[in-house]
């Protein structure tokens, strides 16, 4: 395993083709603007070296029985699910922000069980290629990329259907030692800072669609593999000094990136589905179901540090004890609580594949991310209800280190007695980066947008099932135990009541 400083120096070792606000990026590790997106990433080697941690961070290999980071395990149990969320949750308490490494990880499993599956059907080999490639992520402790969401060009039209047939990653060519892919992936989380890129299709697939029923896996230094970093929300305030930024050390957000396949070579023992597009739904449903269990983890997490930050500033602000204000944090801590319940209750109601990994329950994995496109913004609403308008109009650090300003700042934006005014800046900031930025949008896209949740919600939620019983109870139907309990049928217990 490698520990947080070891990661970052282990980065310089890949030379990926970056480029940021129209320039070209030489050293990814040197780059100011992604620092704080590498020590959250960082934060995922670093924590598995602290013995308080060492049983949720780390895991048995059980390819090789060594001890791993968690984050590149295979889950053999539902006590490995439920170690998974305990892990994010946290992650997000440690940094406040997206530590990017799960979705690599989530990539990594739902290919261990799909590989496993195409192969049992079709007679193909992707399931061994998987595991020499999870070998290697694990003995070199990776973090890896997982790339799933293709630009999509016009939504109404399948892949094959697209005016440009590049809008989703697909094969252009076979050869005998491998594959050459072209396309395009968005919302590349943490790409910048990743070792290796796992790319899975984004959607269900049909025959037509065949030459995009692709996954593999490349280097992120890969030959053709081009990242543009995207933009955040008051992203170049971390440049600004420490406070203006509210989480200078561990950022924003993810820290995203477009990634660009231009014509990408990919070894045969690299891929690990090549046509199977009768396996692109089930993989895409996997990966969306191990991702879309970790949200009530990293992002409770983060609500755990924004409610300590909301308190404090009611404290700075001298209005702790009112009781709407404890009423308001209550809530909080409810909305908050409530999410890390479901991601719980997907981990514990788990279950065995035929592989022998374990998978979160679906159902349940789609409840706990849609509440988490919901409930956020509600404990945002609240955290900006409690810490008063200061949390966009805050003077700038630079006008708190300015000599002519200072003294100014000091004096007016003083709250109780006993806080120093920076540290009630610092607060104000804190909250800032955690209920306006970009986490909200994570929130919602992240994992799926809301809409993706509720169609596997709907296809699973087996309404007949539900309409069968509401029969029965209404009486439209034999209830097969109401003679037991009454000795007489329903009709005869009818009609004695009318
Ligand atoms: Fe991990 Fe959460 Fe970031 Fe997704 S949003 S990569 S689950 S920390
Ligand atoms: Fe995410």
């Amino acid at each position: 395993m490698m520990n947080g400083k070891e990661y970052i120096e282990s980065l310089r070792k890949y030379n990926p083709t970056i480029y940021f606000m129209g320039k070209k990026i030489e050293s990814a590790v040197d780059e100011p603007m992604f620092f704080p997106h590498i020590h959250a990433a960082a934060m995922t080697y670093e924590l598995a070296f602290d013995p308080r941690y060492e049983d949720v961070m780390t895991a048995e290999s059980h390819l090789t029985g060594e001890k791993i980071n968690r984050f590149t395990h295979i889950h053999q149990s539902v006590d490995d699910l439920v170690k998974k969320v305990r892990m994010m949750r946290l992650l997000g308490q440690k940094t406040a922000t997206c530590f990017q490494r799960c979705v690599g990880f989530d990539a990594l499993n739902a290919l261990y069980i799909t590989t496993y599956n195409i192969d049992k059907k079709h007679n193909t080999e992707y399931h061994q290629n998987f595991l020499e490639f999870l070998k290697h992520v694990q003995k070199n402790d990776l973090m890896c990329v997982g790339s799933m969401t293709d630009v999509k060009g016009d939504r109404s039209l399948r892949p094959h259907q697209q005016k440009d047939p590049d809008l989703y990653v697909h094969v252009v060519e076979r050869r005998e030692d491998g594959i050459v892919v072209r396309g395009a992936k968005a919302h590349q989380t943490g790409a910048v800072n990743s070792h290796e890129v796992i790319v899975m299709p984004t959607r269900a697939l049909g025959p037509e669609d065949k030459e995009y029923a692709v996954s593999f896996a490349v280097p992120i230094d890969a030959e053709g593999l081009i990242n543009i970093f995207s933009r955040q929300t008051n992203d170049t305030r971390r440049l600004d000094g420490d406070i203006d930024c509210g989480n200078a050390k561990y950022g924003i957000v993810g820290g995203e990136t477009l990634m660009i396949f231009d014509d990408v070579f990919v070894p045969w023992e690299r891929v690990f589905m090549c046509g199977e597009y009768d396996f692109a739904g089930e993989l895409v449903e996997t990966f969306a179901t191990f991702h879309r269990q970790n949200y009530g983890g990293c992002k409770v997490g983060v609500a755990d540090v924004l409610i300590g930050a909301t308190a404090l500033l009611a404290e700075y602000n001298g209005v702790a004890k009112a009781s709407h204000i404890v009423d308001k944090l209550t809530e909080m801590i409810h909305l908050a609580e409530t999410c890390w319940c479901c991601s719980l209750a997907c981990s514990y109601e788990g279950y065995k594949t035929p592989s022998g990994a374990y998978v979160p329950n679906p159902m349940l994995a789609n409840i706990t991310k849609l509440n988490v496109t919901r409930f956020p913004y509600e404990w945002s609403r609240l955290a900006q209800d409690i810490a008063g308008g200061f949390v966009i109009t805050t003077p700038s650090e630079k006008d708190l280190r300015n000599p002519e300003t200072r003294k100014l700042i000091e004096k007016y934006m003083k709250g109780v007695e006993g806080i120093a005014v920076e540290d009630r800046l610092r607060m104000f900031r804190l909250v800032e980066n955690l209920s306006v930025g970009a986490q909200l949008p994570e929130s919602m896209h992240g994992a799926g947008s809301p809409q993706a949740q509720k169609i596997m919600i709907w296809r699973r939620g087996n309404v007949e099932m539900k309409k069968e019983l509401a029969k029965i109870i209404a009486g439209i139907k034999k209830d097969e135990h109401f003679i037991k309990l009454t000795g007489v049928d329903e009709e005869e217990f009818f009609k004695k009541m009318r």
